[in-house]
């Protein structure tokens, strides 16, 4: 048997269309929706990353901002950046990019985001909000992964699904939509010990750890669907998963693949976050006070 690969290309394309659609709305209302990415590293590979979002906001009539403080940005600096984008009207959504400096404790930064722009769950009150069941961002990730449940349609209520990673920006957040989603959820970190005695029978196997090879053919099912959330870059460059992708594909009944499954919807969805950030902050405006 081999897997049916679930790529992400599609899905991202709509959702991408989605926001470019309601960005083209509020500019009609007079708003444009505007994203703030900070930036203070000189790594290579965030700059392409931040480049393509940049280029994504672009092509869907979104204002993207790039605050790049360098490798050397303090945590004070950091923080009065984040505090003055938060209170800046015409900003939308911020995004903090990883990495960030030696020293500066990115726990206390993202306290700085203001919920209501915080368009990757980045804050813990917006995680604190979701596991209550109120509204708030998601990170981007963790709703790639039920996105792209719903657009295979995998059913996930009363199904068993195995979330393998326990973070705060894939894990946990993701464990709690599934939950929202009626699943029966399992979760899965580095003490959770053999991952087949959870894996194999599980419905529905994601894997967030960021160790590459990690779910292998011998620990998933016939009717295992398996999203790998992994982006690990190897030392020839390449970018593979978490999941053993060969030998998962010869047992599991399907299988995202990487690079161009989870990873590429994320992207698009922190565009339609930053839409929804600018809808709901425009709504809580005076009439004709939008500018
Ligand atoms: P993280 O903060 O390092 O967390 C990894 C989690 O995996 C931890 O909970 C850890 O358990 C668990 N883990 C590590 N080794 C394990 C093992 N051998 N068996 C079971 N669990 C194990 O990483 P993250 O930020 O959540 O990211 C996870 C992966 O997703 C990475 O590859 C990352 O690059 C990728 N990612 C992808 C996207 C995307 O858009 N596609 C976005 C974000 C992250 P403990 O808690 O016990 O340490």
């Amino acid at each position: 048997m081999t897997a049916t690969p679930l790529p992400g290309k599609d899905l991202a394309r709509l959702i991408k269309e989605k926001a470019k659609a309601e960005a083209k709305a509020l500019v009609e209302e007079g708003l444009r929706p505007t994203l703030a990415v900070v930036v203070a590293t000189d790594d290579g590979s965030t700059h392409w990353y931040v480049r393509s979002i940049e280029r994504a906001a672009e092509a869907a009539g979104i204002a993207c901002r790039l605050v790049d403080l360098g490798p050397d940005a303090t945590e004070q600096v950091l923080i009065r950046v984040l505090d003055d984008l938060s209170a800046e009207p015409s900003v939308n959504g911020i995004i903090l990019q990883t990495p960030l400096p030696a020293g500066v404790r990115v726990d206390e930064l993202v306290r700085h985001i203001a919920p209501e722009k915080d368009i990757d769950g980045a804050n813990p009150l917006s995680l604190g909000l979701l596991a209550v069941g109120q509204p708030a961002f998601a990170p981007a990730t963790a709703r790639a992964v039920i996105e792209m449940l719903d657009h295979f349609e995998v059913p996930v209520a009363g199904r068993n699904v195995v979330v393998v990673g326990r973070s705060a920006v894939v894990g946990k957040p993701l464990a709690l939509l599934l939950l929202k989603k009626d699943a029966t959820v399992t979760i899965c970190h580095s003490r959770s010990g053999a991952l087949d005695k959870y894996t194999k029978d599980a419905d529905v196997v994601v894997v967030a750890a960021g160790r590459p090879g990690l779910l292998t053919g011998g620990q998933v099912s016939s009717r295992s669907v398996v999203i790998d959330v992994g982006t690990n870059v190897l030392a020839d460059g390449s970018l593979t998963g978490d999941v053993d992708a060969p030998s998962v594909s010869a047992v599991a009944a399907s299988l995202t693949p990487v690079p161009g499954g989870v990873g590429t919807v994320t992207t698009s969805l922190l565009l339609l976050h930053t839409t929804a950030a600018a809808r709901e902050q425009s709504s809580s405006l005076v009439p004709g006070a939008v500018a």
